[in-house]
């Protein structure tokens, strides 16, 4: 059993929504809207947002501190586009071919990908 998750959040840039508060990162009552941690809903403080131009920010994901808790991606899917999603990353799978977050899922919306395309990551077209 690996310490770490093997899945992570990913953001997909082209169908960010670039919302004036971004609900993936903020929770549902920010005291501010700054970076401040008592503002932010990752447990973990794995999302760096970075000015791109007022009012346009941009997010990133510290994979190494992601723990794919999910809170993000349930904001970002609820106000936003839904840009923020989680992935299995590859680095991190076993390949043990009997995937038990597949299993466990309830609306069984894993797919397998081929190992030389592991990376879909969302597009408009492509939800
Ligand atoms: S809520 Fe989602 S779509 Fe909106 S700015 Fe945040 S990451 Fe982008
Ligand atoms: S999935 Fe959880 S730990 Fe990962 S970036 Fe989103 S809120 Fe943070």
């Amino acid at each position: 059993m690996l310490a770490e998750s093997a899945v992570k959040c990913v953001h997909s840039y082209p169908v960010c929504g670039y919302c004036r508060i971004c609900f993936g990162y903020f929770g549902p009552e920010p005291a501010e809207i700054n970076e401040g941690a008592e503002n932010q809903l990752c447990p973990t403080g794995a999302i760096d947002r970075k000015l791109i131009e007022e009012p346009y920010y941009e997010y990133h994901i510290d994979e190494k501190l992601c723990n794919g808790c999910g809170k993000c991606v349930k904001g970002c899917n609820a106000f936003g586009n839904g840009s923020l999603h989680l992935q299995v990353r590859h680095d991190r799978c076993l390949n043990c071919n009997e995937c038990s977050i597949a299993a466990a899922c309830p609306s069984d919306a894993f797919r397998r990908v081929p190992a030389d395309q592991p990376y879909l990551l969302k597009r408009a077209d492509r939800r």
